[in-house]
Parts: structure tokens; C-alpha cells; sequence
């Protein structure tokens, strides 16, 4: 049994709360017991289909007639009634995630941020006016798409549920959103928000796992599609899409790399390799899975690392003193703890690897720290997404060699190099090939700047303004025969 009692959710579809068209309900699990705190409807490819009706009437009748201005208000509007339940947003997404408490109140604070930024974007997304010929005049307008399909995954619900609502809506598309299974009472808490404020069907929220989410998109009525997950599941997104030719934006994984040059600042380095790999439990796409680090520095930044990481206190997301909770699922549990097996058998060192205190539950997803060293680039544990908090560590000898090993990935997404040398640095960031380099710090958090990946971290980018806006916009030229171009004396007309 537990306290928590999150199971009267429905499906939001045209602003009313109900069942799945089955009945069926799926459990929410506390990943750091296993007890069950909640469900959510389990959708069917049906009942997606009745969300994206809404969301196409209500596009047509009602959004698609709101004018910017106005939206701005319904944006901050939702931003402030987020605020006023903070705490409780929190308590969901520690519970159903995992997540220390410390972690999840920055999500929440994203999500609120996310609301506020994207209400500033709603009316500043201008189009632009061209030369043309003699006697035309062009101009473009940036229209919404329509419907907007988005599918998020486990990771920071409410900053997803928020920043791929958010954009959209500023301008001026209406959304059926699908949140992953293992994470579904965040956005349907916040649904309750978007049904109260919005007018209905302008969010819709469908909660299930493949066939509702394969249906939004191969549905021929939603014109953009918003994905983030794993590259896998991306390449079928792009593959039903591409029936209809719909657009797609895809957020994928990343095996990013941590570039520690002989002349950095090694605490400073060691500090921001330490959270960019076991920050969120290592379940992070940003994360700086791969430490590349130069023979000089090798042995003295690994025993700071190790030290340092021998401190992580582990335990559940609801204890204030906890630093490394449990992964979010017994699938993430099993995925990440094989890699780890992998590693041992390929022959990595391990430099470190940490125990779970007997105190913590036996029944949770608790996975501690691994940092293997002397890593082989063709090592799986080298290539493939881990996604927990398992660390593989690299020497190289010279940066060029570095730099042929940082790029030596099928991915995209971050990367980061640490330097004094300012004008190395730099250099280096230019030559990574990824959609974000960290130049002396490892900080997560993107709001303003625009994020996405080269390679198979995906296509598209998000949270910059002009960037996401124009995601979410189709930009409409209009060539007008127009009087009134011509030079010459205008006393003409009145002689
Ligand atoms: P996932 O791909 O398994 O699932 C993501 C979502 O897709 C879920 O909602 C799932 O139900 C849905 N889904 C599954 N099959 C589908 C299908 N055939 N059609 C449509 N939807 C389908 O990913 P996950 O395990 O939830 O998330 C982890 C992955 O997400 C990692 O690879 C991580 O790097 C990536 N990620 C990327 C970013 C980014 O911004 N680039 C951010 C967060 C997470």
C-alpha cells in the first residue's frame, strides 16, 4: 500500500476528463520502492484519434482566431497557475521519476520559465518584406501548422510537457501531447491547468504507450510532429511521418564528449565532470558520458573524480540528502546494469564503483556510480547510450587526437572542452561536431538558447526564440501587384 493515490486522471480530450475507450488503466510506479502511487488512462490508437479531432475543431473554430496579444495572456496566465502549485509539481515528479527533490524543483522552475519565455515569443515572431520586381511587393506571414503532435519521454516531464506546449500554443497551433508511461501525473496534473485555462481542445493529453503514439504520427491531420526519445524510436516517428510527408523536430540521445585539455583548470573540470555525468542519475541526453583526458592529467584528475564521487550520497528522491537516486524504471534498471557488465567484459578498468547503502529500498531502481577508465573507442560502453550513471574515461596525447576521438560517434548533441587557454578553447568548441559545446563548465539548462543535435541526436531546434518559433511556424510568402512603386513627380495626380 502506499500514501500516494494519483489514479483519477483521465484522458484530457476537448477540455472533459475521461477513460480510455477500453477502460484500461496502466500503473504509475515509485521508482525508489516499486509501490504503485498512481495511473493513468492506457490509450488506444482510438482514442488518439478523438484528441486530434479536438485539437483540429478547436484550431478551426476557436485558436486559430486568437489573436497574439491574447495569447500571450492565456501563457502566463497557465505560468502563474503552474507557480501556485509548485510544491505539488515537485512532489509528482520526485515520485513517478525518481529524481532528487533538489532536481526536480529546478524542472519545475523550467516549465514555469518555459510558460514565461515562450508567452514573450507569442507576438514577436514577425515576417519580413523582399524586394521585388517593379510594381510587387512581397511579404511573409509565419502561420501555425495546425495541429501539433508532441511525444515526450520519462526524463523532466513538466519542462517538456511545458516548453512543448508552450511553443507551439505562442504560436498559435493547438497540441495533443502523449507523455511517456513511466511518467504520465505531471502532465495530467498539469492538464488540469490547461482544461481550466485554455479554451477545450486547444491541449489535449493522451497517456498510453506505442499505439496512441504511433497514431499521432501517422495521423494525416497533424502537420508537425515534436518527438524527443531514443534514436531508435526517432527513425519510426520519421518513418510514419514520412506517409503523410509531415514535418518532424526530433530531440534525440547523445554520447557526448567531456574534453579535459593538460591546461585546464582541473578542480574546476573535475566539478563539471562530475555533474555532467551523474547529474539526473546520468539520464540525461546532455550528459558528458565520454571523459577524453590528456596523459598529463590523467591520474591526478581521476583520483579527484573517484573521491569525489565516493561522497554521493545515495537514497530516494525525497530525501533532502540525497545526491544519486534511483533510475526511473526496472527497464532503465536492467538496460543501465547490463552496460555495465558490458564494460567489465570488454575489459575496461574499473576505476570505481560505488555500492547502495543497505538502508535504501531493496525493492527500488537503484544503480550507483561506475566510472570505467582507459576506455577503447570501440568499446560499446564507448559508443552506445548508456543513460545512468556510468561514466567511460579516455587518454589521449595530443588534441588532435582528442578531437578525432571526441567526433568519433554517430551522435551530436553537447560537447565540452576545458582549457585556461581561451583561444584554444575555442578552436576546439569550433571542431566538435555537436549542437552545444560548454566551454569551461558543464551547465545544463537552455532556456533562450537554441538546443538540438547533429547526427542522430536529432533534427530541429528547440528553446532559442527565433529558432522555436520557427518550428512551429510555416512561413507563407505573399507577392502583391501593388500601385505606387514607380518613381516621378506626384503633382501629376492633382494637375
Ligand atoms: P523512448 O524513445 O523509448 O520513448 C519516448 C516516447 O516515445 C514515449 O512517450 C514513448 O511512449 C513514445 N513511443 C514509443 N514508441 C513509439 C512509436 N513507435 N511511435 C511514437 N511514439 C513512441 O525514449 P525514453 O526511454 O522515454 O527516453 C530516453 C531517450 O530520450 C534517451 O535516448 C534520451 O537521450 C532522449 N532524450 C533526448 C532529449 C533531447 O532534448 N535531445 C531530451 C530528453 C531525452
Amino acid at each position: 500500500m502506499t500514501e500516494y493515490d494519483y489514479h483519477d486522471w483521465g484522458l484530457l480530450v476537448d477540455g472533459t476528463f475521461g477513460p480510455s475507450e477500453s477502460g484500461d488503466r496502466f500503473d504509475v510506479e515509485n521508482p525508489a520502492d516499486g509501490t504503485t502511487i498512481g495511473s493513468a488512462p492506457d490509450a488506444t490508437a482510438g482514442d488518439m484519434d478523438a484528441a486530434i479531432e479536438a485539437a483540429e475543431d478547436a484550431y478551426d473554430d476557436t485558436w486559430q482566431h486568437v489573436s497574439a496579444r491574447n495569447r500571450v495572456e492565456y501563457l502566463l496566465e497557465i505560468a502563474d497557475r503552474i507557480e501556485a502549485e509548485f510544491d505539488e509539481f515537485v512532489r509528482i515528479e520526485t515520485l513517478e521519476n525518481g529524481k532528487p527533490l533538489y532536481e526536480s524543483e529546478n524542472d519545475v522552475e523550467e516549465a514555469i520559465q518555459g510558460y514565461r519565455y515562450y508567452a514573450g515569443a507569442a507576438d514577436k515572431h514577425h515576417g519580413d518584406t523582399i524586394p521585388e520586381k517593379e510594381g510587387l511587393f512581397d511579404y511573409t506571414v509565419n502561420e501555425p501548422y495546425g495541429v501539433v503532435g508532441v511525444i515526450i519521454p520519462w526524463n523532466w516531464p513538466p519542462m517538456h510537457s511545458a516548453d512543448f506546449t508552450a511553443a507551439p500554443l505562442a504560436a498559435g497551433n493547438t497540441v495533443v501531447i502523449k507523455p511517456a508511461p513511466e511518467t504520465p501525473l505531471s502532465t495530467l496534473k498539469m492538464a488540469e491547468i490547461w482544461a481550466d485555462v485554455l479554451p477545450d481542445g486547444v491541449v489535449n493529453v493522451v497517456t498510453g504507450g506505442t499505439p496512441p503514439g504511433a497514431r499521432l504520427t501517422s495521423h494525416e491531420t497533424v502537420n508537425k510532429i515534436a518527438f524527443t526519445g531514443h534514436d531508435e524510436t526517432g527513425k519510426k516517428v520519421m518513418q510514419a511521418a514520412a506517409e503523410n510527408i509531415t514535418d518532424v523536430m526530433l530531440e534525440l540521445g547523445g554520447k557526448n564528449p567531456n574534453l579535459v585539455l593538460p591546461d585546464a583548470d582541473i578542480d574546476d573540470a573535475v566539478d563539471g565532470a562530475f555533474h555532467g555525468i551523474f547529474d539526473g542519475q546520468g539520464q540525461v541526453c546532455a550528459s558528458g558520458s565520454r571523459l577524453l583526458l590528456h596523459d598529463d592529467v590523467y591520474d591526478e584528475f581521476v583520483q579527484k573524480l573517484v573521491a569525489r564521487t565516493r561522497e554521493m550520497t545515495i537514497g530516494p528522491g525525497t530525501d533532502e540528502e540525497t545526491d544519486l537516486a534511483p533510475l526511473v524504471s526496472q527497464a532503465q534498471y536492467d538496460k543501465v546494469t547490463d552496460y555495465v557488465d558490458i564494460g567489465k567484459d570488454e575489459g575496461a578498468t574499473v576505476l570505481y564503483e560505488g555500492t547502495v547503502p543497505d538502508d535504501v529500498h531493496a525493492d527500488g531502481y537503484y544503480v550507483p556510480p561506475v566510472i570505467f577508465g582507459d576506455v577503447d573507442p570501440e568499446m560499446r560502453i564507448a559508443r552506445e547510450e548508456i543513460f545512468g550513471p556510468v561514466l567511460s574515461v579516455f587518454r589521449y596525447e595530443s588534441v588532435e587526437e582528442a578531437i578525432e576521438m571526441a567526433n568519433d560517434t554517430e551522435y551530436g548533441l553537447t560537447g565540452a572542452v576545458w582549457s585556461t587557454n581561451m583561444e584554444v578553447a575555442n578552436r576546439v568548441a569550433r571542431r566538435l561536431e555537436a549542437g552545444l559545446v560548454f566551454v569551461n563548465n558543464f551547465v545544463n539548462g537552455f532556456l533562450g538558447a537554441p538546443f538540438g543535435g547533429y547526427g542522430k541526436s536529432g533534427i530541429g531546434r528547440k528553446l532559442g526564440f527565433e529558432e522555436t518559433m520557427g518550428e512551429f511556424t510555416r512561413t507563407k510568402t505573399i507577392r502583391t501587384a501593388i500601385a505606387g512603386s514607380e518613381p516621378g513627380d506626384l503633382d501629376e495626380y492633382y494637375d
